[in-house]
């Protein structure tokens, strides 16, 4: 389902008012407002200058953002209205704005986000019956180049601010009407890292972004429950384990340097082996495994060989195996992998004692499985054109 914004629509800037009416525009003390979803307590005080903001005040800013989702300075109630007026003159609060909301047969929903440049990116919830998970961006575009990924075949436009990941989250709640943050009935109860961008190039934002959904006193999410996938920037996973502690995903999707040299070119600067000792050095047990991301792609890293070779490859790691069937896009030269050899696969790494669930694609009607992201809608649209196509390639 396309709900009928158009890209037209979006060029006339017909809806794009911004977000809270913040125009960015510098306030009269000559600086641009702070953005309160990343500013510190001394910060915003500082820019109130004479107007005192005491500790508890402060807090109550914050816990009507993250525990009551007040979207507006203005409904900040527990405050008087003077002072809300100042705070508005020197801070913001912002949601992405929807270009575009579909919502697939299964439930899924995918956004496509505007952000206060214009720039777009794509957010995705999938519910299941046991948790919801929201699947949420790091980059606009990707710098990886992933042979059988669509997000690969953008370029890198820039990163994505610590407040633009956490305003995926916050609208994604908005949207599902999951507020307060501590409700028994969350139907928001996992983040992963799964979107468009390569999280590990843009650490420093990726970090404090998680940092803030695990606060305690906010979102409290649990370390558990928020997982990195990365392509394997082996230098900085030990980073994540350190400093962050959450769940780690690895695109593995070949068991030998030939393949993911090719489909995952990163493998080229850091080998399918230092990968690998890294992922052994992370903080994992039977309970927190590692997840090995692997794409079933026809013929090219399906053999038997390879289920073989990835047994002995995983020795010793806690790990689990999501055998992702490839999702076609549009243009892509490679075929999913027969549904019978997906099951050998699976089988031969069950008998060895790994868990190697298959995955179901989730909303591939509206191209929101894996790797079918990519914000430019105008593509987006040509690929609903394009529906037999993609159907032949699925077949
Ligand atoms: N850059 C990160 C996260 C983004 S992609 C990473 O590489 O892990 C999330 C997952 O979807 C990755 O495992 C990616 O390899 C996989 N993926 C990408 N395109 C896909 C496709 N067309 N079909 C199935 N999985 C795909």
């Amino acid at each position: 389902m396309l709900i009928p914004h158009t890209m037209n629509d979006l060029r006339d800037g017909a809806d794009l008012m911004p977000a809270n009416g913040h125009d960015g525009q510098p306030t009269g003390h000559g600086q641009p407002p702070v953005d309160l979803l990343t500013a510190g307590w001394a910060e915003v005080q500082a820019r109130l200058g004479e107007v005192a903001l005491p500790k508890w005040r402060w807090q109550q800013v914050q816990q009507a953002i993250w525990r009551q989702g007040v979207q507006h300075i203005s409904d900040l109630t527990t405050w008087p209205k003077a002072l809300r007026a100042k705070l508005a003159e020197v801070a913001f609060l912002a949601r992405p704005q929807i270009s575009q909301q579909q919502v697939s047969q299964d439930g899924t929903i995918k956004w496509l986000l505007r952000l206060a440049d214009g720039q777009e990116v794509e957010c995705v919830f999938i519910p299941e019956s046991d948790r919801g998970t929201l699947c949420v961006s790091s980059q606009v575009g990707c710098t990886l180049n992933c042979r059988f990924c669509h997000t690969g075949t953008q370029n890198l436009v820039r990163n994505l601010t610590a407040a633009e990941i956490l305003g995926q989250v916050l609208l994604a709640k908005d949207v599902l009407g999951d507020w307060p943050a501590d409700r028994p009935d969350r139907r928001l109860t996992n983040i992963v890292f799964m979107g468009m961008g390569e999280p590990l190039y843009n650490y420093d934002q990726v970090s404090a972004a998680v940092r803030r959904l695990l606060q305690e006193d906010g979102l409290n999410f649990s370390k558990r429950r928020v997982t990195l996938s990365t392509a394997g920037v082996v230098p900085m996973i030990a980073r994540v384990g350190e400093e962050l502690g959450i769940s780690l995903a690895v695109s593995l999707h070949a068991a030998r340097d030939v393949v993911r040299d090719e489909i995952v070119p990163l493998n080229r600067k850091y080998n399918i082996a230092e990968l690998l000792a890294a992922c052994r050095a992370y903080p994992s047990d039977r309970f927190r495994r590692i997840t090995f991301e692997y794409v079933m792609l026809d013929g090219v890293n399906d053999s038997l060989e390879d289920a073989r070779r990835l047994i002995g490859l995983l020795h010793k790691i806690p790990a689990k195996i999501n055998l992702i069937p490839f999702n076609p896009w549009p243009g892509t030269n490679y075929r999913c992998s027969p549904p019978e050899r997906i099951e050998e696969f699976a089988d031969i790494l069950w008998a060895a004692g790994l868990s190697a669930p298959i995955r179901t694609p989730r909303g591939s009607d509206i191209l929101a499985a894996c790797g079918q992201l990519k914000s430019a809608s105008e593509k987006l649209r040509r690929s609903v054109t394009k529906k037999a196509e993609i159907e032949q390639v699925a077949e």
